[in-house]
C-alpha cells in the first residue's frame, strides 16, 4: 500500500494549478460539436479522490461538463458485466494508431472495431448495451449517479441535439458496422444510446469518484459495493492505458504513466491503481483531440508525486 502522507496534495495541485493559468487560452475546442465549440478557454479544474474517499480539488473541479469519450470507460464495465469475454468476438482489444473517429481499419477487419474506446468500438459497445439491459439509458445513468454519488447526473440535451445535428461521421460508421452484421439493434438505437452517453454532464469531484472502483480492485467506496472483479478492473486499466486518449496512448503512457481516459469535451480521468483516481478537465484540445492542459497538468502530477503504474 502507497504511503498517500507522504504526500502534500494540497501543495502539489496548488502548483500545478499556478502553472496552467499562465497558459490558459492555448489549444483548440472541439470544433466540430457545434455546442462544445462554444465553450471558453478560461477555465481548469482537477479532482483527485483517494481509495479511501478522501478528495483535493483545485480551480473549475465542481464545473458541470460535457464528459464525452470518457463515458466509453462507463459503458464498457456495463457491458462486460453483461457478456464478459464474449465481448471480444465483437470488438478487439489493440491499440489504433489512428484518429479515434477513423473508419479505416474497420474494412480490413470486416467491421470488427479495434478496441473498445475508438468511436467504432464504442457504438459496438452500446449495441451490446442496448440488447442487455431492459431500459439501456436508465441504467448508464443509474451507474454514473451511483459510481459518482451524485443524484443528479444527467445529460445536456443541447449537446446530444447538436451531436445529432453533427453526427455524420458517427451515423457512416454504425452504418458500415451494420453491414457487417456487428450491430443487433437498430442503427438509430445505437446512435441515440450513444449521444446520450457522450452528452452526460458532470464536474471533475464526479467523474473521478465514478472510476474509484478502477482504482479500489473493483470495488466502489462510493456506493460502498462491488462493480466488477479485481481481474475485470485491471482488464479495464489496460485498455485505458493502450487506448484511452486516442492515437496518442504511446505518448501519455510515457509522459504520465497511467491508465486513463479522455474525452473531447476536455476531460480525463486517470487511475493509480490501489491509490487514487483522478479528473483533469480544460476544453482546449491538442492536435489529437486530449486536452492540452490535462494532459500537461497529469504529466506534472505524476512527476511530482512519482506516482506511475511504470
Ligand atoms: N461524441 C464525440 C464523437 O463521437 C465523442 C468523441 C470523443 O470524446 O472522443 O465524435
Amino acid at each position: 500500500q502507497f504511503d498517500l502522507g507522504s504526500l502534500d496534495l494540497p501543495d502539489i495541485l496548488g502548483t500545478i494549478h499556478e502553472e496552467v493559468r499562465a497558459r490558459l487560452g492555448e489549444g483548440e475546442v472541439a470544433g466540430y460539436i457545434d455546442s462544445l465549440a462554444m465553450v471558453p478557454l478560461d477555465r481548469f479544474g482537477m479532482a483527485v479522490v483517494t481509495v479511501d474517499g478522501e478528495v483535493f480539488e483545485v480551480g473549475e473541479s465542481r464545473q458541470r461538463f460535457s464528459i464525452q469519450s470518457i463515458s466509453k470507460v462507463h459503458t464498457l464495465t456495463l457491458a462486460l458485466d453483461a457478456v464478459g469475454d464474449d465481448l471480444w468476438q465483437r470488438v478487439d482489444r489493440e491499440p489504433s494508431g489512428d484518429p479515434f473517429n477513423s473508419l479505416i481499419q474497420l474494412e480490413y477487419e470486416k467491421g470488427i472495431p479495434r478496441n473498445p474506446f475508438m468511436n467504432a468500438g464504442a457504438l459496438v459497445v452500446a449495441d451490446v448495451v442496448l440488447s442487455n439491459y431492459d431500459d439501456a439509458a436508465q441504467a448508464l445513468l443509474e451507474f454514473m449517479r451511483r459510481r459518482s454519488g451524485n443524484p443528479a447526473v444527467g445529460s445536456d440535451i443541447v449537446v446530444a441535439r447538436s451531436e445529432r445535428e453533427s453526427g455524420y461521421r458517427n451515423v457512416a460508421m454504425a452504418n458500415f458496422i451494420k453491414s457487417y452484421g456487428n450491430l443487433e439493434n437498430d442503427v438509430e438505437a445505437v446512435l441515440d444510446f450513444y449521444w446520450l452517453q457522450c452528452s452526460l454532464s458532470m464536474d471533475c469531484v464526479d467523474l473521478a469518484r465514478s472510476v474509484q472502483y478502477l482504482a479500489k480492485r473493483g470495488h466502489c467506496g462510493v456506493a460502498g459495493e462491488r462493480v466488477v472483479s479485481y481481474e475485470l478492473s485491471t482488464r479495464i486499466n489496460a485498455l485505458m492505458m493502450t487506448a484511452g486518449t486516442y492515437d496518442a496512448a504511446g505518448d501519455f503512457a510515457f509522459y504520465v504513466g497511467l491508465p486513463a481516459k479522455s474525452g473531447v469535451g476536455g476531460g480525463i480521468v486517470a487511475v493509480v491503481p490501489h491509490v487514487m483516481s483522478l479528473c483533469t478537465w480544460y476544453p482546449g484540445l491538442d492536435d489529437k483531440g486530449n486536452s492540452l492542459l490535462g494532459r500537461y497538468a497529469l504529466h506534472r502530477f505524476a512527476q511530482m508525486t512519482g506516482l506511475s503504474v511504470f
